[in-house]
């Protein structure tokens, strides 16, 4: 393997990105791949692409604006089930 060096984009290892460790991946151009010199992941950019999606499924609210009263409507409607972890003891 060739001396490290980032590629054109600077892609995380989506394998490290699981572990929700941030760590650059290297680009060997010889082999038009990128590997990840800490857990050993190596893929094409392609691979890289479909793990990230694959990432971004666990966040479907990733977009999503949430306002102080869309958490409290959401708490009560957990108290209306008898549900409700946020209220003290009196
Ligand atoms: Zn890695």
């Amino acid at each position: 393997m060739a001396q490290g060096k980032t590629g054109k984009i600077n892609y995380r290892c989506p394998q490290c990105l699981f572990r929700t460790i941030d760590y650059d991946l290297l680009y060997d151009r010889d082999a038009d791949q990128y590997y990840c010199r800490r857990c050993n992941w190596e893929g094409d950019e392609m691979a890289i692409l479909a793990l990230y999606r694959v990432y971004k499924q666990q966040y479907p609210d990733m977009l999503k604006r949430w306002t102080v009263e869309a958490i409290l409507a959401k708490d009560e409607e957990a108290g209306a089930t008898g549900n409700a972890p946020n209220t003290m003891p009196s």
